[in-house]
């Protein structure tokens, strides 16, 4: 039953500057060019998480950059694919918040996700979530809950960052399913969402237990109302799209390193 405590404020806080950013990936493919460009190395795991499959990497602060963990989902050790998804998201988020490290401005969740054509949406399109993250898979029609199932966290305000980095901004919408069903159709009509993922809101919850701001980064590997299968556009873009979150999750870390008083 919802307790009788206020809920924890929302906020949107602006973003500007950051010192130290945690990046989550869901896919190693996603992730690989970005760990690259930024010569992050292994980080190891506090004993605690050291069994789960997240994958935990860090580069320093530099004159162009924050300080920056990477942590992508890793490998499920049952079923041998990434861990994609929310559960595996809300984790590796977790871990990588109870580090022994100094608390994080900002966490950015970033990947691949669906766009729509009646939406004005194009692959290759990338979005920074705002004003806030939804979920739309997530129906508990009892009082109290059903709030807690849409999952309106606000987004970090990264706005004075979209234009320099050609970036839209739009409603990130996350699901535990790639596929969207005439209920998830409906309800994303009806939470106004741009982008559908599936892991930015349980990034974003777990952001905020840990009073961290939690932004958002996608770049649109398919269309979900073209008449395309959306697998096959998935497939087809996954590697130019893994180019895109690498150039764009660069250029926004530049932003937030820039100091401006010269
Ligand atoms: N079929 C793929 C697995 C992709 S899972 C494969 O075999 O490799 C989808 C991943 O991409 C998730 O991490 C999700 O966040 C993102 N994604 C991209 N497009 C999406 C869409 N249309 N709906 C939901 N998630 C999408």
């Amino acid at each position: 039953m919802p307790n009788e405590q206020d809920p924890v404020p929302l906020q949107s806080p602006i973003i500007d500057r950051a010192e130290r950013v945690v990046i989550i990936m869901a896919m190693e493919a996603e992730a690989a060019p970005l760990r690259d460009a930024l010569g992050a190395q292994p980080l190891e795991a506090p004993v605690w998480a050291s069994g789960l499959p997240c994958r935990l990497s860090h580069a320093s602060k530099t004159r162009r950059r924050p300080d920056v963990v990477l942590a992508v989902n890793g490998t499920d050790p049952i079923y041998g694919v990434d861990a994609v998804g929310s559960t595996a998201a809300a984790l590796t988020a977790h871990v990588a918040l109870n580090l022994d490290r100094p608390k994080p401005d900002l966490v950015l969740s970033v990947g691949t996700a669906g766009g729509w054509l009646r939406a004005g949406a194009e692959i290759g399109d990338a979005f920074l979530a705002w004003p806030h993250f939804a979920c739309h898979d997530r129906r508990i029609p009892l009082p109290g809950f059903e709030v807690m199932g849409l999952s309106e966290l606000p987004a970090a305000d990264l706005r004075s960052h979209a234009s320099a980095l050609g970036c839209r901004l739009g409603i990130v919408s996350s699901g535990d399913s790639f596929d969207e069903s005439k209920t998830d159709r409906e309800r994303i009509i009806a939470n106004g969402a741009e982008v559908k993922e599936m892991e930015a809101a349980a990034v974003a919850w777990v952001g905020h237990l840990h009073g961290v701001p939690t932004g958002a980064l996608k770049t649109i590997t398919d269309l979900v109302d073209s008449p395309v299968a959306t697998e096959a556009q998935f497939v087809e873009n996954l590697a130019t799209a893994a180019e895109t979150l690498r150039s764009k999750t660069l250029a926004l870390l530049e932003c937030l390193a820039r100091d401006d008083r010269g």
